[in-house]
């Protein structure tokens, strides 16, 4: 284990089970989100709080942070009052938020500006993962960035994968986060056309997930199906948001264009913040 202090923006579903896991793992963590009442938890367990986004850049060595999209991580970084008010020379920044390869090039180029070293590390994987420490770690960023965060990253997940410079693991998570959607709808689609022909949901469950397409995430998913129950691991505006970045970065094969209007109707159908398996519910009417 590297001895750094880390600090952490960003406390949702993600952001909150990983900070748990570097604490656990004895790192000092300092923490800021928006909401601060979302603090809470990563408090109780033996982080601490920083007044603002510049004193958590100020007081820590690595800085990392986990929000929402594009809007909210260049806020974070470049607001009036974001990270890079504060002291950020020589600090090293990791974005693991999902966001575009042009958000994530910009990122860098601003904290490049302020004498301090970035990398993205979008990861792959959900909350259990991130609960479990076994996220897949997307890196994009020079060797020695990576090599530096490889400790941190080894706490946050099972893998992590170098895939090139700033951009490309905003880009591999995209595409995986396309082959993600193509499973959750095809697994909806599928249940939806056998229930429409007399055959059991649970029967047609047990069929897909005993055979060859069974699949983590068709076994995962299965229960919400069963109780049609979908509170957010992973909310379906985040997925929808990372249909549309994927298609604004040359997504154009296919089936990419159905698959991202079916998320966004859902999302403006009100399932925005229920869980990515809420496309479900929004096939079956
Ligand atoms: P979430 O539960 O919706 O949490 C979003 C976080 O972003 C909250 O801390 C929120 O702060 C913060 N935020 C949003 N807009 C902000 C702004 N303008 N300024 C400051 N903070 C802002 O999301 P999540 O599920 O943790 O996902 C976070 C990221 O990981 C997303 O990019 C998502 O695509 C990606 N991801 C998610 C999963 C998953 O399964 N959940 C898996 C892989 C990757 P408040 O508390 O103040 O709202």
């Amino acid at each position: 284990m590297s001895n750094y202090k880390i600090g952490w923006a960003g406390l949702g579903n993600m952001g909150t089970p990983m900070v748990n896991n570097l604490l656990k793992a004895g790192y000092p963590v300092q923490v800021y989100n928006r909401t601060r009442e979302k603090e809470k938890e990563a408090i109780d367990a033996g982080a601490t709080s920083a007044a603002d986004l510049a004193q958590l850049a100020t007081d820590n060595e690595v800085i990392m942070v986990m929000v929402s999209d594009d809007a909210a991580a260049k806020e974070i970084f470049t607001g009036e009052n974001g990270l890079l008010a504060g002291n950020a020379t020589g600090k090293l920044f990791i974005n693991v938020s999902t966001v575009a390869s042009e958000t994530s090039k910009f990122l860098d180029e601003s904290c490049r500006e302020k004498g301090a070293g970035f990398m993205e590390a979008p990861v792959s994987g959900s909350v259990k993962p991130a609960q479990d420490g076994t996220l897949i770690m997307l890196v994009g960023g020079t060797e020695d960035a990576h090599q530096k965060a490889k400790p941190i990253l080894d706490v946050l997940g099972k893998l992590t994968v170098h895939t090139g410079p700033v951009g490309a693991g905003a880009a591999a998570k995209l595409a995986i986060n396309y082959f993600l959607g193509l499973n959750l709808q095809g697994l909806a689609e599928t249940v939806l056309f056998a229930k429409a022909n007399g055959v059991r949901t649970e029967d047609m469950l047990t069929i897909i997930n005993e055979g060859a397409v069974g699949s983590g995430i068709t076994k995962l998913k299965s229960a919400s199906i069963l109780k049609n129950e979908y509170p957010a691991a992973f909310a379906l505006k985040h997925l929808a948001k990372d249909l549309r970045l994927a298609k604004e970065q040359g997504l154009n094969t296919p089936l990419s264009s159905p698959l991202y209007d079916s998320f966004k109707q859902a999302q403006a159908g009100g399932l925005g913040d229920d869980d990515v398996m809420a496309i479900y519910k929004y096939l079956d009417k």
